[in-house]
C-alpha cells in the first residue's frame, strides 16, 4: 500500500515539475523506468532538491558578453565584488550554493580576474597621471614655478603582507605630503607561482626550464630576491630614481618613521646628484612613541638595580602616566611646529597643567630620556608636525582588499592595491575639484 501511494503522489508530483522544467522530464521518466517505489522517491526529492538549489535559468537577465573577451558582463561584476571583500573563488562558490544559483567555474573566474587586471592597469595610469598634475598645479600656484621639475616633500612607507621576515610582498608607497595624494607605488614580489611549479616539474637547472623561462619572463611576477625587510629600501631606490622621469619631479624630503634605512640609502646613493641632498623629516607620531619606549626601558633598567620607579606607587611611573607624558610630548612639538625659533626664546609653560604627579626620585631618574629627546637637530626634523597617518590609512585600505590571512597572487595584490589608491586618492580629488570650482 505504501509503496501504491508513493508512486502516485511520484506521478502527480512529476506532472508538476514536467509543466515546470522540461529539463527535469527526462530525470523523472528515467526513475518512473526504475524497479522499485523506494528508489523513485530517493530520485524525486533529489530531484526536487535540485530543482530549488537551481532555479530555471531562464528566470536569468541577459547581460552582454564583452567585446574583445569571453566573460559576460555579469560574471566580471560579480568576480569583482568578491574581490573587493578580499574574497575569491571558494567563497564565490560557498555563497552561490547558499543562494542556489550554479557556481562559476574557476577557469572562468581566473578569466574574469585576468579581464578586470588589465582594465585596473589602464586604471592605474589615469589615477597616476591626474593624480601627478592635481600636486604639480598646487606647487607651481605656491611656489610660482611653471613647467620644470618641481622638488617636493613627500611621505614614504612599506607595507607587508606578513609580518617577520617572510613575507612575499611588499609595497612602497610615495604620498606627496601638500595635497596628501598618492603619486607613486611599488609592489615587490618574491613568489612567481608559475615558476615554482615549472621548477618543480622540469628541474630548475634543466635545458628546458631555461627555455620555458624565457618565453615567461616578460610576465614573471618575481621582481626581488632578497630578505623582505630591505623589500621597503630596494622599493625606494625604484621610486626615486624613476622620480623625474614619470612624474617630473624629485622627491627632495622625505617624512619617514623611525626606521633610517630608507634615507641612508637613498642619500648613499645619491639619486639627484651630488648638488641635490635628500632631507629627512620625522613623523611625530614615532617620534613621541621613542619617548614611551624611553621611559619604560628606564623602568626596566632600574629594576635590574633593584630600584622601583614604576608600578603603582604613588610619584612612581604608571602606564597611563607613560601615556599621558607620550601625548604631551607629542603636542608639545605639534603645537610649536610652526616656529620653533619664537618657541626657544618663550618662558616655557606651567608644568602645573599636568595634574600628573612624579617623585623626584623618578624625575631624576628619567630625566636623561627627555635630554636625549630635546636634542635641536631631531627637533628640526620635526619641524614640520607631518605625521604618517596617511600611510597608515592606506595600508589599511590596502589589506582590507586582500586580507593578509588569506594567500593572494601578485595580480590579486596589485588590483587590490590599485582600487585602494583610487578610492583613496579620488576623495582627496574631488574635494581639491570642488576647491577649485569655488574659488
Ligand atoms: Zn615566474
Amino acid at each position: 500500500m505504501q509503496s501504491d501511494s508513493d508512486s502516485t503522489m511520484c506521478a502527480k508530483n512529476s506532472d508538476i515539475l514536467l509543466a515546470e522544467n522540461s529539463l527535469m522530464d527526462t530525470e523523472i521518466s528515467i526513475s518512473d523506468e526504475g524497479s522499485h517505489a523506494g528508489e523513485k522517491e530517493q530520485y524525486l526529492n533529489a530531484s526536487l532538491s535540485k530543482l530549488q538549489m537551481f532555479p530555471s535559468t531562464s528566470t536569468f537577465l541577459y547581460y552582454p558578453r564583452d567585446d574583445d573577451s569571453n566573460c559576460f558582463d555579469a560574471n566580471k561584476k560579480l568576480v569583482e565584488a568578491f574581490l573587493k571583500i578580499g574574497k575569491g573563488h571558494a567563497a564565490l562558490e560557498l555563497f552561490s550554493m547558499a543562494i542556489g544559483i550554479h557556481a562559476m567555474d574557476k577557469k572562468t573566474f581566473s578569466k574574469c580576474l585576468h579581464k578586470l587586471y588589465e582594465e585596473k592597469c589602464s586604471f592605474k595610469e589615469d589615477i597616476l597621471e591626474i593624480s601627478r598634475k592635481v600636486v604639480r598645479k598646487h606647487h607651481e600656484d605656491l611656489f610660482s614655478t611653471s613647467n620644470g621639475v618641481i622638488d617636493i616633500t613627500v611621505s614614504y612607507d612599506g607595507t607587508w603582507q606578513k609580518r617577520g621576515h617572510s613575507s612575499l610582498y611588499g609595497i612602497g608607497i610615495v604620498i606627496d605630503i601638500l595635497t596628501g595624494l598618492i603619486i607613486d607605488y611599488e609592489i615587490l614580489s618574491k613568489y612567481c607561482p608559475e615558476c615554482t611549479t615549472a621548477k618543480r616539474d622540469l628541474g630548475e637547472n634543466s635545458a628546458e626550464y631555461s627555455i620555458w623561462y624565457k618565453s615567461h619572463q616578460e610576465e614573471c611576477s618575481e621582481n626581488y630576491v632578497g630578505s623582505s625587510n630591505a623589500m621597503e629600501v630596494k622599493a625606494a631606490e625604484i621610486l626615486w630614481k624613476r622620480s623625474i622621469k614619470n612624474c617630473g619631479m624629485r622627491y627632495v624630503s622625505i617624512l619617514s618613521d623611525g626606521d633610517a634605512k630608507t634615507y641612508q640609502h637613498l642619500s648613499s646613493l645619491n639619486v639627484y646628484g651630488n648638488c641635490i641632498k635628500i632631507a629627512k623629516e620625522e613623523c611625530i607620531n614615532h617620534v613621541a612613541k621613542r619617548l614611551g619606549t624611553g621611559l619604560r626601558n628606564k623602568i626596566l633598567e632600574w629594576r635590574n638595580k633593584g630600584i622601583t620607579i614604576g608600578g603603582r606607587k604613588e610619584g612612581n611611573l604608571k602606564e597611563n602616566t607613560i601615556v599621558k607624558l607620550t601625548n604631551f610630548y607629542r603636542k608639545a612639538i605639534k603645537d610649536n611646529a610652526p616656529d620653533r625659533a619664537l618657541a626657544k626664546n618663550e618662558n616655557p609653560m606651567s608644568h602645573s597643567l599636568m595634574k600628573t604627579k612624579l617623585s623626584e626620585q623618578v624625575l631624576e631618574k628619567i630625566l636623561p630620556v627627555y635630554q636625549r629627546l630635546v636634542n635641536d637637530e631631531l627637533l628640526e626634523r620635526c619641524s614640520a608636525g607631518k605625521t604618517q597617518n596617511a600611510n597608515e590609512s592606506i595600508h589599511s585600505v590596502i589589506w582590507k582588499n586582500c586580507p593578509k590571512e588569506t594567500f593572494v597572487s601578485k595580480k590579486r595584490l596589485e588590483m587590490g592595491v590599485i582600487s585602494a589608491i583610487g578610492g583613496y586618492n579620488f576623495g582627496c580629488f574631488n574635494s581639491l575639484a570642488i576647491e577649485r570650482t569655488m574659488s
